[in-house]
């Protein structure tokens, strides 16, 4: 894919998430890395619904802006995680209902925050570890993402949201989406008697693709 396809596809995508109640207002941010080694992300304050594609941040490794508006602030922890994560070629952070409501709870296990009942979340996201809360834009959000970035696929930021990974931008959004689903339908099944995956069933889809 050339750059400018690379370009519209983020703007379609995220139309698409803003479209469907993914994202609302300026929250959340997409990156992607560009065949050039540099990397494609939206702009400070963005709604997904109004991205233009020529409008787009570029900034290198350190988030040196290359051209266009400035990437948000946040795009620092995804260049972290890029940083850490060689198959990591897309990444998703998104403020949306579910993930949100999920990262607000007390009662986190802060290795996996969504406990298995269905094989597509294994399949697509395995495990969601939680990054205990710090206010928006600490650098050390970044740290604690790098440090988990070569193990796991997605994060769950407390009281704020979630940031899932993929090996394309269409990848990485198919598993926010999944991810989102999975929440929701954790919020659905609350108080019902739930049959979780058994360790083995788990075992059984590791590695087993999407
Ligand atoms: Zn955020």
């Amino acid at each position: 894919m050339t750059e400018q396809d690379l370009r519209e596809k983020m703007v379609s995508l995220a139309l698409s998430m803003f479209q469907r109640g993914y994202a609302t207002g300026g929250a959340g941010n997409l990156s992607l890395k560009l065949p050039d080694g540099n990397f494609l992300a939206t702009p400070t304050g963005a709604s997904f619904g109004r991205l233009v594609a020529d409008e787009l941040s570029v900034v290198d490794i350190n988030g040196t802006l290359i051209s266009g508006k400035r990437a948000s602030k946040e795009v620092a922890f995804h260049l972290e995680i890029y940083r850490n994560s060689p198959d990591c070629n897309a990444i998703v952070h998104l403020h949306s209902t579910y993930l949100t409501a999920l990262s607000c709870l007390e009662t986190l296990d802060p290795d996996n925050a969504i406990r298995p009942f269905t094989p597509y979340y294994v399949m697509r996201v395995g495990q969601l570890p939680v990054i205990p809360y710090l206010r928006p834009g600490e650098p050390r959000i970044a740290e604690e993402l790098g440090k988990l970035a070569p193990h796991h696929r997605a994060f769950l930021l407390a009281n704020h949201g979630p940031v899932i990974t993929g090996s394309d931008i269409e990848d990485a959004v198919d598993n926010a989406e999944e991810l989102e689903e999975t929440a929701k339908l954790m919020f659905i099944l609350n108080n019902h008697p739930v049959r979780y995956l058994t360790h083995a069933e788990v075992d059984d889809l590791k590695g087993r693709g999407k």
